[in-house]
This record gives C-alpha cells, structure tokens and sequence, in this order.
C-alpha cells in the first residue's frame, strides 16, 4: 500500500499527476492538486509522481513509513 502525499505550495498545477492517476489526484477550484484518496495499492501513483515537474508528490510505503518516490 502507498501514501501519497502532496506538497500544494509547490503544485502549479500542471495536472500530470491527473492524467497518470485520475482515481486519486484532481485540481481543485485553484487549480491545485488535491488527493481524492490518500492511500492506494496502484504503482499508478509513483508515475504520477514521477511526471510531477515541481517535485510536490512524494510517496511512502504504507507500511514501513519509507519513502518510495
Ligand atoms: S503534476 Fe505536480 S505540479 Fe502538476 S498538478 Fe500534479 S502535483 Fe501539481
């Protein structure tokens, strides 16, 4: 399982993270990404973290607390 985490201060809102994940990442009204879901056991999530361009989606392990992504 992963926790996903993101840092709304660095989103700009470019919405990548949308396209890899759209179960779990949106935009808000801001135009900022927001999590629909906060855990998820989908490899999705660490895509979407990687086409982050500001870096602002970090993902855990669940489990052990470690960092994956
Ligand atoms: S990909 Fe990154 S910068 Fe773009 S909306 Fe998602 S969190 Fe924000």
């Amino acid at each position: 399982m992963y926790r996903i985490v993101v840092d709304r201060q660095l989103c700009s809102g470019f919405g990548s993270c949308v396209d890899a994940a759209p179960k779990v990442f949106e935009l808000d009204r801001s135009g900022v990404a927001s999590l629909l879901i906060s855990e998820t056991d989908t490899a999705d999530v660490l895509e979407a973290a990687e086409s982050c361009p500001m870096g602002a989606i970090s993902i855990f392990d669940a489990d052990s607390g470690v960092q994956v992504s």
